[in-house]
């Protein structure tokens, strides 16, 4: 919040009034000056020899060029809008994660999800870093948070494996990853009906490489958005919704809105 934008009017106080009264004295006072040499030089002097804009050049001695009031006032400073690094799993490098019998690539999925949730955040106000899995970047990577979105494996595991999950970076030792992994569980999981696949977050998730690169402050979660053979339809056919439940899962935790739903 911009704390010029909020400030309530106050009433011009007695001190404030005394002031700007002082000045105003001072300002007629010079202005008298000015008036009085000009009529002087006038006066002594033949027609023409006098500058014309004598008096406008006493006020400048006086005041300064250009007055007060433009330059002697503080300008707020604009603040650099917070940044979020989303991280599109296995992007950028030679493994495309897991791979369908025809063809169809995690990392397919995962760049497109990361993109479309970079546009939705960069809309709400926020500067965002596509980030790619071993991006050079990421060597102590500053930012209020950070997302990997990976998704889970095309092979049939049994019909259980369906749905998806979230893990918290283990390289913060406050609570600010473990409530970005609650809000990304609630969002992700109301925006697209999917449920939270219970008892499979991995040592590969929250051993995952990156955590261990990145700035110590940097809160950050991995994202595995649904399995790609029993959810294969939303993953290729509505990324636009899972790049939504991301993107609200980002913004509950920015806003500290309540993810108690969250798994
Ligand atoms: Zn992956």
């Amino acid at each position: 919040m911009d704390p010029f934008e909020h400030q309530d009017y106050q009433p011009e106080s007695p001190r404030a009034r005394t002031a700007s009264m002082n000045v105003l004295s001072q300002l007629l006072m010079v202005f008298g000056v000015a008036a009085l040499l000009a009529t002087m030089f006038t006066a002594w002097t033949p027609l023409g020899l006098v500058p014309s804009n004598l008096a406008a050049q006493l006020v400048e001695i006086f005041w300064g060029a250009g007055g007060q009031s433009d330059s002697g006032l503080p300008q707020p400073t604009p603040r650099p809008r917070p940044l979020i690094g989303i991280l599109a799993g296995h992007s950028g490098g030679a493994d495309p994660g897991a791979v369908c019998p025809d063809g169809l690539t995690e990392v397919s999925i995962n760049l497109d999800v990361a993109t479309r949730v970079k546009e939705k955040l960069t809309a709400s106000g926020f500067d965002v870093d596509l980030l790619e899995e071993f991006d050079a970047r990421l060597d102590g990577y500053q930012a209020m948070l950070l997302v990997a979105v990976h998704a889970d494996s095309c092979a049939y595991i049994d019909d259980n494996a369906s749905g998806f999950k979230v893990a918290a970076a283990t390289n913060i030792e406050d609570s600010r990853a473990t409530r970005l992994s609650a809000c990304l569980s609630d969002r992700y999981g109301r925006v697209t009906g999917l449920r939270y696949h219970i008892g499979s977050v991995s040592a590969h998730m929250t051993g995952y490489h990156v955590f261990g690169r990145i700035d110590l402050l940097t809160a950050a979660a991995i994202i595995e958005v649904g399995f790609m053979n029993l959810d294969r339809q939303i993953l290729t056919q509505q990324p636009d919704l899972l790049a939504e439940g991301i993107a609200q899962g980002v913004l509950c935790y920015i806003y500290n809105e309540d993810a108690s739903g969250g798994g």
